[in-house]
């Protein structure tokens, strides 16, 4: 028996460095994980370097080269892929940026950074779509809210360039500094300039907006004006179909995975109570996976919660997320005949509370599969298994082979 379809869990920022709080241990090795250890024990083990040894990796660089598309030739910038994930649709060449929601007062200068974490600004966005003109650019661009004060902003029009600054001063009491280009060149220019003509026409209209004036009336933060960041130019992606022959889906509450996903036209499955934090739907999750490799051949499965831990330098709550992930994997144990990876995209050390370039633990099980002497899921136990050392890019084909899907190299 070979199995036939895979389920790739990324359980993001889920491997770290000892920590103190847990006497010396990471989170993974102290947590009680019997069903990733069962994995472990019928399956094949290793450490992967998601890009390469001693690069630190992002979560968007680290699944483009866990996908098989090397960040060095795909990778443009987080805003294209983010508002891909907000729902626009990104075509070759179209600038895409990521957006907060903000707060201004009459003179100007910035007083919330995030509209008091506002919720639900999609009739400020359709208000921006329907009135923000910047056809003297021959620009058409699209406003998409995401989730809370966020939202996406994409341009398309001829000869734009993406290498602009950003009007987020990254703290309150000031003025937005203007966009301008970053280097001597027509396109930047253009781009820039477009985004200030964009922002001194949204401010007024979004001022004068009901839902503003409601907000201003209960004293609350009015959403006046957009904060732009992470521009960059979307480039050209070969289908994950068409590059490994297999249909995919895509689940994740991550709006920046999810967009990388549908970028190589993998299926977004939207699953409810899915939040990106350790309060997520993992059971449902688990569920919507197992149901979709009903249907297709490949799904990615992102869960957030332990790398938001790791940012926030909190070792026992990691430990205990981990633990809960643990439970609801539960059910993948009945699936033999799917080929189940579990990995992480990078570490997130609580010690340091940002990425760091320390191997990942990486576990491949089901039918067919060979087993090793490796009995536990942490990054120690997982070096000394039968995969060893490999790097981001090894792990597709080395899942098509397992799956029977690749071409012999000679004869
Ligand atoms: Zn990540
Ligand atoms: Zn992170």
């Amino acid at each position: 028996m070979t199995a036939r379809k895979v389920l790739l869990l990324v359980i993001d920022g889920v491997s770290d460095r000892p920590c103190r709080e847990l006497g010396g241990l990471t989170p993974l090795q102290a947590a009680r994980t019997p069903v990733l250890d069962r994995m472990a024990a019928e399956g094949v083990s290793g450490i992967m370097d998601p890009i390469s040894p001693g690069i630190r990796p992002g979560s968007d660089t680290s699944h483009l080269s866990l996908l098989g598309y090397p960040p060095e030739k795909y990778y443009t910038g987080r805003g294209p892929l983010e508002a891909e994930g907000t729902g626009i649709r990104m075509e070759p060449g179209m600038i895409g940026f990521r957006c907060n929601y903000a707060t201004v007062d009459e003179s100007g200068r910035v007083v919330d950074r995030r509209a008091g974490r506002i919720h639900h600004t999609g009739t400020l966005s359709s208000a921006v779509e329907d009135n923000v003109n910047l056809s003297s650019f021959g620009i058409e661009f699209i406003l998409r809210s995401g989730v809370g004060h966020r939202a996406a902003l994409a341009f398309r029009g001829e000869g734009l360039g993406a290498c602009v600054t950003s009007n987020d001063p990254k703290r309150e009491g000031v003025y937005p500094p203007p966009f301008t280009p970053l280097r001597d060149s027509a396109a930047d220019r253009k781009t820039a300039d477009a985004l200030n003509e964009f922002i001194r026409q949204a401010v007024p209209l979004l001022t004068r907006h009901a839902l503003n004036r409601e907000r201003k009336e209960q004293g609350l933060p009015m959403a006046n004006t957009i904060l732009i960041r992470g521009a960059g130019q979307m480039g050209t992606f070969e289908s994950f179909t068409e590059r490994y022959g297999l249909s995919g889906s895509v689940i994740s509450a991550a709006t920046l995975i999810t967009g990388i996903g549908t970028t190589i036209g993998l299926r977004y499955v939207p699953v409810a109570g899915a939040t990106g934090s350790a309060d997520t739907n993992l059971d449902g999750k688990v569920k919507a996976a197992l149901d979709e490799l009903n249907e297709q051949d490949f799904v990615l499965l992102n869960i957030k919660g332990a790398d938001e831990a790791g940012h926030d330098g909190l070792a026992i709550e990691k430990k205990n997320f981990i633990e809960q992930v643990d439970t609801a994997l539960e059910p993948l144990l009945d699936a033999r005949d799917r080929l189940i990876v579990v990995c992480a995209d990078h570490s997130t050390p609580c010690s340091i509370r940002d990425h760091s370039a320390d191997p990942v633990p990486l576990v491949i099980r089901g039918d067919g599969v060979r087993t090793d002497a490796v009995t536990q899921f942490d990054e120690i136990a997982c070096a000394q298994g039968g995969l060893n050392r490999i790097s981001g890019g090894a792990l597709m084909p080395i899942i098509c082979d397992l799956i029977n899907r690749t071409k012999k190299y000679g004869a």
